[in-house]
């Protein structure tokens, strides 16, 4: 596929680059993809975090013209790690495992698929994506290969960031978290993966890849325990095909980070 071979390339050249005496140009030129998607949302005021997280600040530091004549900004930032679209590091709910720094390119980047449940989810806000519906997408589509990630939509992309019909309240504080009411990914289907498939991440057009009302957080603890991070609030994932998109998750490089801002995005040819 050509994004794949667009993605390859700088691998290639740094393999070229190891051994100098035997420089050879690449076999054929990459081309761009036809579409890229922007499977991110913007940080601002708005932006969604858990009701018990610090929410995202800017600043103004400078705005306007200096002494000198020309025009300067500059603005300091805070926010919790997990809010907004985000990845949650393997070390979020597993001792030991990978922090944000520690996750290579080669996981972050990637095939995808999209398994779609938004006809389930329309009257059942606590739905869980289960492994039935990974196995009627195979039926469908054929089985997932190694090597890829699986994107679950569930359509609430569409709320956001309207907290009361995106995660279920606008309440904050911790009385707030069990008024919470949005889908997620049944801890069974979380084994079935870990099990059956080889993927490189998982990712959600919800706040959690558990549920709303999940409070032991078994699909998190069962996905990162094996070193599979996870992509949380993605936006536009109606744009992405069901297969066929090639995903370059790059979160702020955190050292020791459990999370971070994520700047998603997706290669979609026709
Ligand atoms: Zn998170």
């Amino acid at each position: 596929m050509r994004t794949a071979l667009v993605l390859a390339l700088p691998a290639a050249l740094l393999s070229l680059a190891a051994s100098a005496a035997d420089v050879k140009p690449p076999r054929r030129a990459p081309t761009l993809p036809d579409t890229i998607v922007d499977l991110t949302h913007p940080f601002d005021a708005d932006t969604i975090y858990w009701p018990t997280a610090g929410r995202f600040e800017l600043q103004s530091v400078a705005h306007g013209k200096t002494d000198k004549g020309y025009f300067y900004s500059a603005y300091r930032y805070s926010a919790a790690e997990h809010g907004g679209t985000h990845l949650d590091a393997p070390v979020h709910f597993a001792e030991g495992k990978k922090s944000v720094d520690e996750l290579s390119l080669i996981q972050l980047t990637g095939h995808a698929v999209v398994i779609d449940v938004s006809a389930k989810v329309a009257n059942n806000r606590d739905y869980l994506v289960s492994i039935d519906d990974v196995k009627q997408w195979e039926r469908t589509n054929g089985p997932i290969a190694d090597s890829f990630m699986i994107m679950f939509r569930t359509g609430y992309g569409k709320y956001y960031p309207d907290p009361v019909r995106y995660f279920g309240t606008d309440k904050k504080g911790d009385s707030a978290v069990a008024l919470l009411h949005f889908p997620g990914i049944d801890p069974k289907l979380a084994e079935w993966l870990v099990k059956n498939k080889k993927i490189k991440a998982v990712g959600i057009d919800t706040p959690s890849i558990d549920y709303g009302q999940s409070s032991d957080f078994k699909t998190h603890r069962i996905l990162l325990a094996e070193n599979i991070p996870a992509f949380e609030n993605i936006a536009n994932m109606d744009q992405l095909p069901v297969k066929n998109s090639y995903i370059v998750a790059l979160p702020m490089k955190i050292k020791k980070g459990s999370g971070a801002p994520l700047h998603i995005i997706a290669f979609v040819p026709h």
